[in-house]
């Protein structure tokens, strides 16, 4: 009984590479460009050994397109094949590594990128030719072809050069992959960087015409001058050793990674490791945007030059797919699925060797240059809270460099704010109390009242706040979070001094109904406070767990607390002489109730719409 295999042996091989290379065909011409270059880089090795003599300065491969004959050639002047090692190479090996790659993915759900080196060029054609001569010495140029079939021809043929040319017979339903615009794409996408030129083509060029004449304007006269389109830098910054790198090397490197970018980086982390494993690149910190998740997933993943991937979700740790800029790795995997690659140890190494790189940066910068950190800061501080959050490695590390800003603009890390706070901001219970706004401009007067008893106040207006004040309570026994609305600055704080409170029971029921009246009482919940007399008569606060629980689930999409009404606090100072005034419950001291209350509602940006018109209409009245 025969089992269910695919055996490329017996079956046509064209067909079961189309099917399981679906997802991807352009990918057909990295794999034979790389081989390409390959070829190449073989040459510039063995001359330096001496075992060929061959000048290694004219290296290049040219990929180029017949519309007519319907064929793509990619050609090189690289090492070429004997006809012996076309079929140790070609016959033997390309054939068992296709049938490998079956049988291994075969039941794997395959995602993305993933090469099968030369015999991928079946992706795509019908036919495949072969023509190459091998660099040493006597060796007679070969001929191979074959239609996908496991059948092939090989035999002598003429080439003067060394190198090798392969000619792709495009298929019927590939035909789109004639299109210059179409090869030109995928070249840049995936040859941007390979170590050798790469020519498709020619571009017209601007040159001052030779003759020397002049036109109307006097400038020399210019030319159209036809030269060859190279599509590569083969050697990009990060290939290069830092000393020998300017800013201006690594601004320029940026913006030809990312050519329709008009942001500069705000510095970068240049990664240059052999040992243990080896690891190339340059990361780039963009300043980033309210919207990061569009700035999101921008690193490009190489291998030795090789364009892999820029999905980096799940491969790399989630917060440096904030980052921007190039990790090349020979220790990547070329040649399997994505979800394959998320799992591969040598990636998880990777991976974990970078977050320490970004994190002994950032330490280096906050030592080395702690004015031009706190600079930076207001950019990186979103991406740090980040990383904190979601990196278990980074957070370690983090406290020695995170920042947190105060209202007056003083930076502090935790330990020296505590220092800072010192027992005036320890409750009774001995717990530090840190005191922030998430924005300045809106609780200002909530800053100004914590600012008048001598309390600092932070600001924490990133879109991680609530999130990120929420770790750093749970890593830091003894410390609580109070937005500077979530009550009465006395009792933000609370001291064993409280002050007597003027209103009895009855009183407080008295002057409750008459609030009631005034405010919706299902928003707002009624609540006397002994605040000091020259205190405002209303403070509107909100507390600070049901606002940090609506903030979390709003950023999660819904939830539980998602779905509650706003609900505030309308404090009443038990200790103003208006609240006296409201005991007798007139229409006058109702009036100037509301209009304080008016004023409460003002400062915590509650008042809108027809109240608020209706406010300053009373206003205007009242000083006419
Ligand atoms: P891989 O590149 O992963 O070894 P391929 O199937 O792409 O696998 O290629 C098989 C082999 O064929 C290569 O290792 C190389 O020896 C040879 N080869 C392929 N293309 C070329 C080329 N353009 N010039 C010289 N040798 C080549």
């Amino acid at each position: 009984m025969q089992q269910g295999t695919i055996s490329v042996q017996t079956e046509n091989i064209f067909p079961i590479i189309k099917k399981f290379l679906y997802s991807d065909h352009e990918i057909f011409l990295r794999e034979l460009v790389s081989n390409a270059v390959d070829a190449c880089q073989k040459v510039k090795t063995l001359s330096a050994l001496g075992e060929i003599s061959a000048s290694t300065d004219q290296l290049k491969v040219s990929v180029s397109v017949n519309k007519d004959a319907k064929t793509i050639t990619i050609s090189d002047n690289g090492i070429g094949m004997t006809a012996e090692e076309v079929d140790k190479y070609i016959n033997q090996i390309a054939f068992s590594g296709a049938e490998e790659f079956v049988s291994k993915y075969k039941d794997a759900q395959i995602i993305g990128h993933f090469g099968l080196g030369f015999y991928s060029a079946f992706m795509v054609s019908s036919k495949v030719e072969i023509i190459t001569r091998s660099h040493r010495k006597d060796a007679t140029a070969v001929h191979w072809e074959c239609d996908g079939t496991t059948n092939y021809t090989l035999s002598h043929t003429e080439k003067t050069t060394p190198g090798t040319d392969i000619i792709l017979h495009i298929a019927e339903d590939s035909e789109e992959f004639l299109d210059d615009y179409r090869i030109e794409g995928s070249l840049t996408k995936y040859c941007k960087f390979m170590p050798v030129s790469i020519q498709f083509g020619t571009k017209t060029n601007w040159e001052d015409d030779p003759s020397g004449e002049k036109d109307e304007n006097d400038r020399i006269k210019k030319i159209e001058v036809q030269v060859e389109n190279i599509i590569n830098n083969p050697t990009p910054a990060w290939t290069k050793k830092p000393i020998d790198l300017k800013d201006e090397d690594y601004s320029n490197f940026y913006h030809e990674l990312y050519p329709s970018t008009f942001d500069e980086p705000l510095f970068n982390i240049h990664i240059n490791v052999d040992y243990p494993f080896n690891l190339t690149g340059i990361l780039y910190f963009p300043k980033l945007k309210n919207n990061f998740e569009i700035q999101k997933n921008k690193v490009q993943l190489y291998c030795n030059q090789v364009f892999i991937t820029d999905e980096v979700k799940n491969i790399l740790p989630e917060f440096l797919t904030l980052l921007h800029g190039v990790v090349d790795s020979p220790d990547i995997p070329l040649n399997v699925s994505r979800s394959y690659l998320q799992e591969d140890a040598n990636v998880k190494k990777i991976s974990s060797h970078i977050t320490k790189k970004v994190g002994d940066k950032l330490a280096s910068m906050f030592n080395g240059d702690r004015p031009d950190f706190q600079e930076k800061w207001p950019d990186i501080g979103v991406f740090i809270q980040y990383g904190i959050l979601t990196d278990e490695k980074f957070a370690e590390k983090a406290p020695s460099f995170t920042l947190y800003e105060t209202s007056e603009g003083q930076f502090y890390t935790l330990e020296e704010f505590k220092e800072k706070i010192g027992t005036l901001q320890k409750d009774k219970k001995g717990e530090t109390v840190v005191l922030y706004a998430q924005n300045k401009e809106e609780q200002h007067s909530f800053i100004d009242s914590a600012r008048s008893k001598g309390y600092e106040v932070i600001i924490l207006d990133g879109p991680l706040a609530s999130h990120f004040i929420n770790h750093i309570e749970s890593k830091n026994q003894g410390i609580r979070f109070k937005r500077v609305d979530a009550d009465v600055v006395d009792k933000l704080i609370e001291k064993d001094d409280a002050l007597p409170n003027k209103l009895s029971e009855e009183q407080q029921n008295t002057i409750r109904p008459v609030l009631e009246s005034i405010v919706d009482s299902k928003k707002y919940s009624i609540q006397f406070e002994s605040l000091s007399a020259d205190e405002a008569p209303f403070i509107v606060t909100q507390n600070e767990f049901m606002r940090r629980m609506k903030e979390q689930s709003a950023m999660g999409g819904g939830g539980f607390y998602g779905s509650l009404p706003d609900s505030y606090n309308l404090v009443a100072n038990a200790n103003h002489p208006l609240m006296e005034k409201l005991l007798e419950a007139n229409d006058s001291s109702k009036e100037k109730a509301k209009q304080a209350i008016d004023l409460a509602l003002l400062a915590k940006g509650l008042l809108k719409g027809e109240d608020l018109t209706k406010f300053i209409k009373r206003s205007f009245e009242s000083i006419s």
